[in-house]
């Protein structure tokens, strides 16, 4: 048996202490010193979860052309500068630019995304093409329909064929559609999720009203508007970098003193790169004061309670994929299902 030790993240914060591996699983845990000499020394914890991409504009990044800054111009369906290009670029071409930024996730830890497919039925294909032949990292795919309508048949095609709906934001949208369209996934038992709050407020119960599973961004929540949100169950993922590149706020110190289940996730592959640990980096900077432990949760355990996914570290009988790092720069030491 092979042993690694150090400080193990459980769902209650870190614990001092050592795993024993077969073959790269996780058989055996201690609170004492490993009976051999460990093979590794440093923060075990669960592989991280990307809890927010559009992997599909990766291309875009590729192209080298100058990109506003403005939401609306850039991303807002169906006019914005992304929507358009989606439209000229060639399948091939956006799905290798989905295969490089899913290499680019893999390579840095990370198990599980949740993507924002554009392009109704095609983008789920596309995507799914695009990591069919990774082992070690899945996408939780959340589609919208191809136009900012509501057709009961589109909407039970996409929702056979991914996760969930993941939508712009209800100031895009005519209201009464975007109803249509969540109370029809929550009939058939899928995630709803959409952009809420991300440049200037919106309105709260119209929000709530979708019953979402979790909301991106709310930047411009107001303290009231969070409060709903907390007494609601509902959990944000928040995209610092994304913020910073379209100069908007991010709203995280209220969400915090409400204890509000906070994911990360990177936004737009065309702006940032998916790598979750240079999100993570750059948010450590803007929060200052976040532990460790805080910080690491965010793309550990909060992603996976915000699904109800069951993943206990310390639980011989649940998967258990994990990872380790250095203790002081947070670099990946040793990745079993990575290798
Ligand atoms: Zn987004």
């Amino acid at each position: 048996m092979e042993y690694i030790s150090g400080e193990i993240l459980t769902e209650n914060g870190f614990k001092k202490g050592y795993i024993g591996l077969d073959k790269g699983k996780i058989i055996e845990f201690g609170r004492e010193k490993p009976k051999e000499k460990p093979i590794a020394n440093g923060f075990i914890i669960p592989t991280l979860i990307n809890s927010h991409t559009h992997i599909g504009d990766y291309f875009i990044k590729e192209l080298n052309i100058k990109l506003p800054n403005n939401i609306e111009k850039l991303v807002a369906p169906p006019k914005g500068i992304k929507h358009k290009l989606l439209k000229e670029t060639s399948e091939k071409e956006i799905i290798n630019g989905m295969k490089e930024s899913i290499n680019i996730m893999s390579k840095s830890g990370i198990s599980k995304f949740y993507d924002f497919r554009e392009n109704g039925i095609s983008g789920i294909q596309q995507l799914k093409e695009a990591i069919y032949d990774h082992e070690d990292i899945s996408s939780l795919i959340l589609s919208r329909p191809n136009h900012l309508r509501y057709h009961k048949e589109e909407i039970k095609t996409l929702l056979e064929n991914s996760q969930g709906i993941g939508l712009s934001s209800i100031t895009d949208w005519d209201y009464s559609e975007i109803l249509k369209i969540a109370k029809y996934t929550k009939i058939k038992n899928k995630i709803f999720a959409i952009h809420a709050s991300e440049r200037i407020r919106e309105n709260i119960d119209l929000i709530l009203d979708l019953k979402p599973d979790f909301l991106i961004h709310m930047n411009y929540a107001t303290e009231s508007d969070l409060i709903r949100v907390k007494e609601n169950n509902i959990s944000i993922a928040i995209c610092p970098r994304s913020n910073k590149f379209f100069k908007l706020k991010t709203n995280f110190t209220n969400m915090e003193k409400l204890d509000i289940n906070l994911m990360l996730g990177t936004d737009n592959a065309m702006l940032n790169s998916p790598n979750i640990f240079t999100e993570l980096a750059y948010f450590k900077k803007i929060s200052k004061t976040h532990s460790i432990e805080k910080l690491l949760n965010m793309i550990t355990y909060n992603p996976r309670k915000a699904l109800n996914l069951d993943y206990n570290i310390l639980d011989l009988k649940l998967p258990k994929e994990f990872i380790v790092l250095d203790n002081k720069t947070l670099k990946i030491i040793y990745a079993p299902i990575h290798s």
